[in-house]
């Protein structure tokens, strides 16, 4: 049941204990300094080290405040923040990380914004500190997302934003079982805006995002918005057919005019790994679609809820 006037802040947490007892006196200030009740929300995301004893003890200490949800695995940063907003009763839902990247404080700045009537407050880091291969590689996903989605964002990685409860009831319907909330939110809203963040370097634990990790959302981002990547597929094939077809006619005429020729094997073999690549790469395009469909009509939960605490 919606609450007025209520902020939750739903935050995933895997394996944070280094961060959660930085984190949490951080946000309750904060917090405390709007002036309106608030909620926190804690998704446990199948932490494997203290993170929930700690959380339970933020609970044990602010009952009325803090609830958590805890997960029987790792289920993943979003499904995380899924699970969040499908128990957060606030009217104004904001998302933040445990790391302490995005700084707690900024959280009043997009509760004005959405005060004034936007439904969607995204934010752009400022002074982004992460390491360099992530930043250039945000830059190359941004635009390209923004390209195929047709959506128009310019941090598509910075998870501390602001949702107005009709956008969250619109994301809590879309049961999708790999998406990335950031653009599926801007798909929904009227009035979004961006407003600048700080950003700082993560001081304790890790990121919980491999190479490998970070390619997969990047997937899902792309392949979860957009049909583009398999209209891309097309297109270049007939690109490359209709260039064989002139190289074919080329091949003839120096047939007829210089003779028969048979060197430049390499070449050829050059050639042909080349087409070869684009056709896995195809081919693996279109596996990616196969496989989210695939993991839809499977239908397994998308999240598994252990424990709940929450004072009511
Ligand atoms: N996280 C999560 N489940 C995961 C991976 C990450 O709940 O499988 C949480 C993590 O605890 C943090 C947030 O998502 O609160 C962002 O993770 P991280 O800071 O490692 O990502 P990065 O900033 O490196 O993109
Ligand atoms: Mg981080």
């Amino acid at each position: 049941m919606p609450e007025p006037g209520l902020v939750s802040v739903v935050i995933p947490v895997y394996n944070e204990e280094e961060c959660l007892p930085h984190l949490f006196p951080r946000l309750r200030s904060a917090l405390e300094g709007m002036n309106r009740p608030y909620e926190i929300i804690f998704v446990n995301d199948g932490s494997r080290d203290r993170s929930l004893q700690l959380l339970y003890e933020f609970y044990k200490a602010n009952p009325k405040r803090v609830r958590i949800i805890d997960f029987n695995g790792n289920f993943g940063q979003h499904m995380a923040i899924m699970a969040g907003f499908d128990h957060s009763r606030g009217d104004i839902i904001i998302t933040l990380d445990a790391d302490l990247q995005n700084p707690p404080e900024e959280i009043p700045r997009i509760v004005l914004k959405i005060d004034e009537g936007h439904d969607v407050v995204g934010t752009v880091r400022q002074n982004r500190q992460d390491p360099k291969f992530r930043k250039m590689a945000s830059r190359i996903v941004n635009s390209i997302t923004n390209r195929i989605t047709g959506l128009r964002l310019n941090d598509y990685g910075c998870m501390l934003r602001g949702y107005r409860r009709d956008i969250v009831n619109i994301i809590n319907q879309s049961c999708e079982s790999t998406t990335f909330i950031p653009a599926l939110a801007q798909k929904f809203a009227v009035n979004p805006v961006e407003i600048p963040v700080g950003h700082n370097e993560r001081e304790h634990g890790t990121s919980k995002y491999s190479f490998f990790r970070l390619i997969r959302l990047n997937f899902d981002l792309m392949t979860g918005f957009s049909l583009f990547p398999l209209q891309a597929v097309t297109m270049i094939g007939m690109a490359v057919s209709a260039l064989s077809f002139l190289f074919v006619l080329f091949l003839l005429l120096r047939r007829l005019i210089v003779g028969p020729e048979a060197e430049g094997v390499f070449t050829l073999l050059n050639i042909n790994f080349f087409l070869m690549g684009i056709t896995m790469s195809c081919v693996g395009i279109i596996g990616e679609y196969i496989g989210r469909i695939y993991s839809e009509v499977r239908k397994r939960p998308r999240y598994v809820i252990r424990r709940e605490w929450d004072h009511d």
